[in-house]
């Protein structure tokens, strides 16, 4: 029996176990680990609220994860509750599946003010990650920026934009929508360092800023490249751009109370206010040899709420070499030392959709199979619940996520297919482990 680790219950998590047991059938033990007790990482706290559908690839995991040979171990976070160190003493091998958490800092000053959020932490609010659930924004302001062009950048800026009917059939925690309801944003400025053709933005997410019930897009003409130049793009980003020329193109309408303006060329300099956030600096820039160079001319935005949407890193775990400059793991094609290994975001940075963690998890399963061959007699399991019996960790299983899951269907708010528990301990009891 090869007995497997997995740290992390996101996508690349599932698709890791996927493998192992297409790799080795009844010939593998996993034991999936996540610090929540609750499974699927970015799939719960990440994916938009109201993009349910694409929710629904965790569906996917419930059959890995209700496998004879998987189990979840749930509420154990790995590098404070047992080492990875320890993890290599009971599991032939360890992946590491963590993610990339952490928001990457903007580099600015006063990025520290009050009421300017990175998006991890942001998302992670209106997613009820228990770790963010406190963050309290104050949406007074009828100014927000929001920064990056990516399709994160979209996801803020579209719950920023909805009306509260548009949340119906969402799973966005209650805390969040009663603040946004009392939301006085009435203008969504999206800085982009760059123009229209660098956007990171998929044509469908785009897309959706067109059918608001309340807001609508603006885009400047002049910041757009002559159509022939669309020619250069590929055929995804030929469209998005196709969606901001409609934006530029389209008549005003007054029944639309948001305008949600597209800054192009617009790199931030500084966030500017006295304890609370009260204005962004910004520098033109133009681009050269596809890079954005400062004009040197600036101005300012008068702004109550910055999110920056630039990026994540993952959690350095002791005694795991990190990668400073990729914000990830130390790693060779998945492959940290003998024993240890990373997959998804931990591995490559946080790029990719869902999907691109499916063969990155079948690609490190290659990589164990041809290091460990037949196993190396590593004890597994029961060492790990004798130590956890020792040391008082109290893990979750997978039935107890169901319990969890029950209870949330159950506490719905009309309309809603859930209301998540946002605090650790409220989900610990709704498993009946208080
Ligand atoms: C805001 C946002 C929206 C997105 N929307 C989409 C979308 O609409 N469509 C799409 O295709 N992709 C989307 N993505 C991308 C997608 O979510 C990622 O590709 C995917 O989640 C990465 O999977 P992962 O398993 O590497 O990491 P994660 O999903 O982050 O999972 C990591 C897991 O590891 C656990 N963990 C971390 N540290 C530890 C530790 N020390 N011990 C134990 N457990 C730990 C975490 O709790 C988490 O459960 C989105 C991403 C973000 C940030």
């Amino acid at each position: 029996m090869r007995q497997i680790a997995i740290v992390g219950s996101g996508p690349a998590g599932y698709y890791t176990a996927e493998a192992a047991l297409k790799q080795w059938g009844e010939g593998v033990s996993v034991d999936m680990f996540d610090t929540l007790p609750v499974p699927f990482g970015l799939i719960r706290t990440g994916v938009a609220p109201d993009h349910q559908s694409i929710k629904g690839v965790s569906r996917r995991y419930e059959a890995t994860a209700l496998t004879e040979n998987v189990r979840f171990v749930g509420n154990v976070m790995i590098g404070r509750d047992i080492s990875v160190t320890e993890l290599q003493d009971f599991y032939d091998a360890v992946i590491l599946a963590t993610g990339a958490p952490n928001d990457r800092k903007l580099g600015l000053p006063g990025e520290d003010l009050s009421n300017v959020f990175g998006s991890a932490a942001f998302v992670g609010w209106y997613n009820g990650h228990p770790n963010f659930a406190d963050l309290d924004p104050r949406f007074s302001h009828d100014t927000a920026v929001v920064i990056g062009n990516g399709n994160v950048a979209l996801d803020v800026t579209r719950i920023l934009a909805k009306a509260h009917e548009e949340f119906t059939g969402s799973d966005i925690v209650t805390h969040a929508l009663t603040a946004l309801d009392a939301s006085r944003v009435r203008r969504i400025v999206v800085l982009g360092r760059r123009g229209p053709h660098q956007i990171a933005m998929t044509p469908k997410e785009l897309g959706e800023l067109a059918h608001l019930a309340r807001a609508r897009p603006l885009v400047d003409p002049v910041d757009l490249p002559g159509e022939s130049e669309d020619a250069v793009l590929d055929p995804g980003q030929r469209k998005s751009v196709a969606h901001l020329r409609a934006f530029a193109a389209a008549e005003p309408r007054a029944d639309r109370e948001i305008v949600i303006e597209f800054d192009f060329f617009a790199s931030p300099k500084a966030i500017i206010g006295d304890q609370r956030v009260e204005a962004v600096e910004i520098e033109r820039t133009r681009l050269v040899d596809g890079k954005a160079v400062g004009t040197g001319e600036t101005y300012r935005i008068p702004a109550g709420l910055v999110v920056a949407c630039i990026g994540y890193q993952t959690s350095k775990i002791p005694d795991v070499p990190f990668d400073e400059k990729g914000g990830r793991f130390a790693n060779v094609d998945g492959r940290i030392r003998p024993g240890l290994y990373c997959v998804g975001w931990a591995r490559r940075g946080p790029t990719g959709t869902i999907g691109t963690n499916r063969p990155d998890g079948f690609a490190v399963i290659e990589k164990v199979a041809e290091d460990m061959g037949d196993g190396t007699g590593k004890p597994g399991r029961p060492a790990f619940d004798a130590l956890a019996g020792k040391r008082g960790i109290h893990y979750v299983k997978f039935t107890d996520w169901q319990k969890i899951d029950e209870a949330e269907i159950a506490n719905a708010r009309q309309g809603a297919p859930r209301e998540k528990f946002v605090a650790v301990e409220h989900m610990i009891e709704a498993a009946g482990r208080g």
